[in-house]
């Protein structure tokens, strides 16, 4: 479309204009256009040769503290336009102000993170795993583990919902670990994720290949990676397990890992009373996780499951809670929850939320449709409101197990006499997701559970009357922890403090004269976990 900016993608060190038919990038509250991305005429044999021959090579000179600061000033840079940032996400994403800097701060704050640790890795060039061994009659023979940063190419490839937080927090890993990296946003929401590259390339914080940037497809890249490349995708199951078969990746086993669709459910327990203070941040975090970002997070809470006793309660006081949510145009101020981010969302969740329909009630919401969103203009926007069912019998109940519907939308399942493991086992129906959270103070109860329900389960977040107003909820995704899950989710692994690092190095075990093993792992480097 004339007059309208082209996303390049950044490439080879210079900026590169697609070709073929561009795709539209739209404010998804008033439809008008943006930007367009020209997807086709990538030349991914260049783009790896750039970055495995200056970008690797650059970064693997430097020290894990050298390193280190390159992320401390992507931070800084990036918090230093948190107003222009927010502004953009606000526009091509859909976001409210709170969303926009939820997914900004995200991206600034596991930089930082990882700066920090970075930062106590000082001098190291390689990592020690674990404590090492004696293998020999006397000390001196001795078994270790190392990681050093694996010699290829990170691929990146983000879902929409986080431009900012996605591309950054697997950046964050793969350059403090050493590798380039190659990361393609989702083409509907790149607006934001493409600014940001543009910054950093600006402020030349980053050595000539460490980072390149795909606006549009990534053509037949994936076919020309090799055993010491990486692809981490953020996405679709379906995508997921596509790229995964790519036949190039399985002949040369290119480590793959997905992060993808999630049922994440809440549990609240039996104990949990009415008006208590679990009750209310059960509810709370609850109406949070539906709302937020419109419901487009992969952590979101999908599946409420409750006792029996209390269900007719916590529906009660949910549609209260969800009443409030005021459905429009995030540029507006009164707005707390603005449009899903694309045509195909809206249409893939109102076919969700007509699925979930066939085994279960609305309980709050009617179908999701908002008759007069506040600040859009008539007839626009990708709008849907917050949709609670109920399941109709929680014991036969498949679809919600199965089927996530990405949008304000979430099913109360009811469990009974069978308490903890009848809790866990409908955790477990999902068969794998990234988080789940219980909400109890029973220790008794929480201990059972947390054994039925972990192995399905990336995270577990035990919500207590003792965390209340120090908690961000189990939606918010922390470098601290790992991120991803079993089955279902994906299978995948990311963050996790150092754990993170772990997928971009190669673990080598290393035998022989102790001393020798210390002078090759660096003397300042310590046990990693
Ligand atoms: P998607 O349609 O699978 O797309 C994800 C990414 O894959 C986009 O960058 C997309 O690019 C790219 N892609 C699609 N087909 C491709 C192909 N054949 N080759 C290479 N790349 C390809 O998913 P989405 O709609 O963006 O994201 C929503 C999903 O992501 C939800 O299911 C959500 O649960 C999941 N998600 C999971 C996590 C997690 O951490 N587990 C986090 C966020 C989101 P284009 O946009 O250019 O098509």
């Amino acid at each position: 479309m004339a007059g309208l900016p082209n996303l390049e993608s950044y490439l080879g060190g210079r900026w590169v204009a697609g070709t073929g038919a561009p795709a539209l990038l739209v404010n998804p509250a008033t439809e008008e256009p943006l930007a367009q991305i020209a997807a086709g005429g990538l030349d991914a044999g260049a783009a790896l040769a750039h970055a495995r021959d200056v970008g690797g090579p650059a970064l693997g000179k430097l020290t894990f503290g050298e390193r280190a600061a390159l992320l401390r000033a992507m931070s800084r840079l990036i918090h230093a336009h948190r107003d222009e940032l927010i502004a953009l996400a606000m526009a091509n994403g859909g976001n409210t102000r709170g969303d926009a800097k939820f997914d900004i701060d995200g991206a600034s704050g596991t930089l930082a993170y990882y700066a920090d640790l970075g930062d106590k890795l000082g001098e190291a060039r390689v990592l020690v795993d674990g404590e090492g061994v004696q293998l020999g009659r006397s000390p001196r023979l001795f078994g270790a583990h190392i990681l050093a940063p694996r010699a290829g190419v990170a691929v990146h490839v983000n879902a929409f919902n986080f431009p900012a937080w996605g591309t950054f927090e697997k950046a964050a890993c793969a350059l403090l670990a050493g590798m380039p990296v190659i990361s393609k946003p989702a083409t509907a929401t790149a607006l934001l994720a493409h600014r940001m590259v543009q910054l950093i390339v600006e402020a030349k914080i980053l050595p000539p290949g460490a980072l390149q940037l795909v606006c549009g497809s990534l053509g037949d890249l994936l076919d020309h990676l090799n055993g010491q490349d990486v692809l981490a995708f953020t996405g679709s199951g379906t995508t997921g397990a596509k790229l995964r078969g790519t036949p190039r990746l399985i002949e040369r086993n290119v480590r793959v890992n997905v992060e993808a669709d999630s049922l994440n459910a809440a549990v609240l327990g039996p104990d949990v009373e009415p008006g208590s203070e679990t009750w209310n941040l059960f509810l709370a975090e609850v109406a949070k996780d539906m709302t937020q970002k419109t419901g487009q997070k992969c952590t979101a809470i999908r599946r409420l499951i409750v006792p029996d006793a209390h269900a007719s309660a916590v529906e009660e006081a949910l549609a209260e809670r969800l009443a409030a949510v005021v459905v429009g145009n995030p540029s507006h101020d009164d707005v707390t929850m603005g449009p899903l981010a694309t045509a195909p969302q809206l249409r893939d969740t109102r076919a969700g939320l007509a699925r979930l329909r066939e085994e279960a009630d609305v309980v709050a919401g009617d179908d999701g449709s908002v008759a007069a969103p506040l600040g859009a203009p008539a007839g626009k926007g990708f709008f849907l409101g917050p949709v609670l069912l109920r399941a109709r019998d929680s014991a036969a109940a498949q679809i919600v197990h199965e089927l996530e519907v990405f949008g304000p939308v979430a099913t109360l399942l009811r469990y009974g006499a069978g308490g903890a493991r009848a809790a866990g086992a409908l955790v477990r129906r999902a068969q794998g997701s990234l988080v789940s959270s219980l909400y109890s103070d029973d220790r008794v109860f929480l201990t059972e559970a947390v054994r039925h329900a972990a192995p399905f389960l990336g995270r577990v977040y035990v919500g207590s009357a003792k965390i209340v107003g120090q908690t961000a909820g189990p939606g918010t995704v922390l470098p601290q922890l790992a991120h991803g899950g079993p089955g279902r989710a994906g299978g995948g692994e990311e963050l996790g403090g150092l754990r993170g690092l772990y997928f971009y190095m190669q673990r080598t075990a290393l035998s022989g004269d102790r001393a020798l093993l210390d002078a090759i792992a660096g003397a300042t480097v310590a046990v990693t976990r």
